[in-house]
């Protein structure tokens, strides 16, 4: 196996208890994985050797919540909302019928460039749902072109009532939770359910989840977006590995997060781009809650693919510190996703070799200088992209 020598880092950050982040550090990756991590000065020999030049070193962002499968775009619609008009979930179903019409290599190449631009900005894992297609063919086509771009995929076929049911919602969730799971479970590893006035509410998505359980799929959520309610203690009463969006919460909703080690993903790029009220990651954090920052990147509510965007919000308006806002969107983005036991989303000795090299002395600089592109670099499994 070659090994590969990364040195003249500026500042490391490995989220090692011991030693989060360190300057004048040299990092050596092997088989994929990192293999060492230390002072410049204590590096062992390697096959190859990459000076970095001072530039800080960060683990490549897990980005775990995104909707990438869809065609057709809501930049009037935006517009609208800029000029007044609120956000309501009703929207989805203009991408729905571009989604429908479209075909596979459309939907497959639109989705691989939207996974290039996140991975020219630093995401290294990403996490795709369907939830744009609503029928059985639509939807197990949408994940099996996600699942052509990354192992995280999740089906979303909750994610509002399509049209031709409007008048009959317990039906849709009939076929949700029978044909179309069905044709969906062998492309998706997770399922979701959008708990919200006018999607699904409580009841609805505790039958969809039992029935993805029973196809073995594991659960996650979007849920207190835009009013409170009943989603966010439902994730936590059944250990769900995330909840997504928690803008509105009651203490009791926070207490249970707390308890349940369930991660709460905040997606600050769709208050950015619907105008509503941010979470108050301060308030998780301060009462104990795993918390994770993701893009939600789809063509309504937000169409951002950038976590340093995220990072720069969460620290901006979230009340998060700029190392716990990059530690959201890497370690705990990894463990939103079930995958912190392999070290994803850190660069700890064993961990994937996934990184971003910034034009930066330090991760400070993502929440620093908003909007410049910093990231020079990104290597995923020990290689430069
Ligand atoms: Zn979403």
């Amino acid at each position: 196996m070659t090994s590969t020598l990364l040195t003249g880092i500026g500042e490391l950050t490995t989220w090692e208890p011991e030693r989060p982040a360190s300057t004048g550090a040299a990092l050596v990756v092997e088989g994929g994985k990192v293999a060492w991590t230390g002072p410049a000065g204590e590096a062992p020999a390697a096959d190859a050797a990459v000076d970095l030049g001072g530039r800080a070193v960060v683990p490549g962002f897990v980005d775990s919540h995104s909707h990438l499968v869809f065609a057709g775009e809501r930049s009037e619609e935006f517009a609208a909302r800029m000029a007044g008009q609120s956000y309501a979930a009703g929207g989805i179903r203009t991408t729905v019928a571009a989604t429908r019409a479209a075909t596979d290599e459309e939907l497959l190449a639109r989705a691989a460039a939207l996974v290039a631009e996140m991975v020219r900005q630093g995401t290294t894992t990403v996490e795709i749902k369907s939830g744009y297609g609503l029928s059985v063919h639509d939807e197990a086509r949408s994940l099996a072109i996600a699942r052509q771009l990354t192992d995280e995929t999740t089906f979303l076929g909750a994610h509002v009532v399509p049209q031709e049911y409007a008048d009959d919602p317990a039906a849709y969730v009939d076929l949700v939770t029978g044909p179309m799971l069905a044709a969906a479970a062998p492309y998706a590893r997770w399922i979701d359910v959008f708990c919200e006035e006018g999607a699904f509410d409580v009841d609805q998505a505790r039958a969809v989840l039992a029935a993805g359980a029973a196809a073995g799929l594991r659960g996650r959520l979007h849920a207190n977006q835009l009013t409170y309610g009943g989603g966010v203690r439902l994730a936590c009463e059944l250990g769900l590995a995330a909840v997504d969006h928690c803008t509105f919460l009651t203490d009791d909703d926070v207490s249970a997060l707390a308890d349940s080690g369930t991660v709460a993903t905040l997606l600050p790029g769709v208050e950015f781009s619907t105008r509503q009220p941010y979470p108050d990651a301060r308030r998780l954090l301060d009462a104990g809650v795993h918390v994770a920052l993701a893009s939600d990147c789809n063509p309504g509510s937000c169409f951002t693919s950038s976590i340093p965007l995220c990072i720069a919000l969460a620290v901006r308006e979230m009340g998060m510190t700029p190392t716990e806002a990059l530690r959201a969107a890497t370690e705990t983005g990894a463990r939103a996703l079930g995958r912190d036991a392999e070290g994803l989303g850190t660069l700890r000795v064993g961990a994937p070799a996934d990184l971003a090299v910034l034009e930066a002395p330090s991760h400070l600089h993502l929440a620093y200088r908003p909007g410049v592109p910093l990231v020079r670099q990104v290597w995923r499994a020990g290689r430069p992209v």
